[in-house]
């Protein structure tokens, strides 16, 4: 037997996870800069962060101004991609896994909600990363651009 089913989205949480949801893709993309390697993720509201392993000893991890200069690395390669207005796309691969990218910049296998280029991305806030357990914790927060 079929019944209906109505389905509701609540588009302002929508776009607000779709906002924060990028981001950490973004900021995933900007670790593998540093010669990180992503090892677990958060994209929830106020807890959001990417945790990065970093293979190959960094002596800028292991001072307070080391880490905020490395944040600040971190943020510039964000910004510039916000400002450049990279698409984000998706695409299936063979085996039918649901692939997202972000331009060259970075591509990953993702069910999630995403803005649709960087440029919808605002108000991107990286504090000064955090290195917790030998893991180096990026926390962010991100909103839409007002439409
Ligand atoms: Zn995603």
């Amino acid at each position: 037997m079929r019944q209906p089913v109505e389905v509701r989205i609540d588009l302002p949480a929508r776009i607000a996870h779709a906002a924060l949801h990028t981001a950490g893709h973004l900021i995933e993309a900007a670790g593998r800069a540093q010669g990180w390697v992503p090892a677990a993720n958060n994209h929830f509201p106020g807890q959001a962060r990417i945790e990065f392993t970093a293979p190959r000893p960094d002596a800028r991890l292991d001072t307070p101004e080391g880490r905020e200069e490395v944040t600040e690395a971190l943020r510039t390669e964000v910004a510039e991609a916000i400002a450049q207005n990279l698409p984000v796309t998706r695409e299936n691969d063979a085996e039918g896994r649901r692939i997202v990218y972000l331009a060259h910049l970075h591509s990953a296998p993702c069910g999630g909600t995403h803005v649709r280029r960087l440029g919808d991305l605002a108000d991107v806030v990286l504090p000064t990363l955090k290195v917790k357990r030998g893991r180096v914790r990026v926390s962010y927060s991100a909103t839409h651009r007002e439409r």
